[in-house]
C-alpha cells in the first residue's frame, strides 16, 4: 500500500512511493539527523514510533520495547477502567 507523494530525506525532498512502515522509518532517520545508529539507540520508548523505528513491524522488536509496550497497555487498561479514555 505504498502512496506517491514528497517526502524529506538527508539531501533535500524526493518525490516516491512508501509504505507506511518505510514512512515511518525516514520519519525516525529525520528525528535523528539522518543517523541510523542513533535511530537503533532511540531511547524514547514512549514515542509512538518506537516499534517501527528500524522499517519492520513491531513484531521484531526488543525485549525493553515489548517491557515498553506492556507498560502502556496495562496503563492504557487502568485508565480505561476508570472512565479515562
Ligand atoms: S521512535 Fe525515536 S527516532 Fe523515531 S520518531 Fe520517535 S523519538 Fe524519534
Amino acid at each position: 500500500m505504498a502512496i506517491e507523494h514528497i517526502y524529506k530525506t538527508k539531501d533535500g525532498t524526493q518525490a516516491g512511493k512508501l509504505t507506511p512502515i518505510k514512512a515511518i522509518r525516514h520519519k525516525c532517520l529525520d528525528c535523528c539527523c539522518w543517523q541510523i545508529n542513533e535511530v537503533r539507540a532511540c531511547s524514547v520508548k514512549t514515542c509512538a514510533l518506537y516499534l517501527y523505528r528500524m522499517g519492520k513491524t513491531g513484531r521484531v522488536c526488543s525485549k525493553g520495547a515489548t517491557d515498553a509496550l506492556q507498560k502502556a497497555r496495562s496503563m492504557q487498561k487502568t485508565l480505561s477502567n476508570r472512565g479515562g479514555f
